[in-house]
């Protein structure tokens, strides 16, 4: 087992559990193949065996398995040096991403309730254009109706 390995976990891979045909390992499992997201090997691949995270009492009935092998060789130190940084940056667009997404969300929100104001308004807008016509034609009525008698 690689000691870069030892001091990364289990808990800093993600979740791609891509399994990986032909591969067994000590528990007669097909492994699975994840990809690292920790700063020691970031983007690096690796095999282990589904039962590796089962709870303390499948370990103690012997339902846990320890298999662990790496896919990828290790990087080189200029690729180690850069990527964590790019992995720091893609997590912050990340969650940029996720802020603007609720933003955009809320003003969709916000524009679809402003929309109803509108044709609300129109509505009220054409009732009182209606109203403004009856007055004008009665007053006009009663100008010629006073013209007429006078
Ligand atoms: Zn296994």
């Amino acid at each position: 087992m690689d000691s870069s390995y030892t001091s990364t976990g289990h808990s800093s891979s993600n979740g791609g559990r891509v399994e990986f045909p032909g591969r067994t390992c000590f528990c007669g499992c097909t492994v699975r193949m994840f990809t690292s997201r920790t700063s020691q090997n970031p983007g690096r691949r690796f095999l282990r065996c589904p039962k590796l995270h089962l709870s303390t009492f499948s370990y103690l009935l012997g339902e846990k398995c320890d298999f662990f092998e790496w896919v990828d060789q290790h990087m080189c130190d200029r690729a180690g040096t850069i990527i964590p940084g790019l992995l720091v940056r893609l997590n912050q667009l990340e969650d940029h991403n996720r802020i603007v997404e609720v933003e955009k969300n809320r003003l969709s929100e916000e524009n679809r309730l402003l929309y109803d104001c509108v044709v609300q308004l129109q509505v009220t807008n054409n009732a009182l254009r209606y109203k403004l016509k009856l007055v004008l034609i009665c007053a006009i009525c009663c100008l010629l109706a006073f013209v007429w008698f006078m």
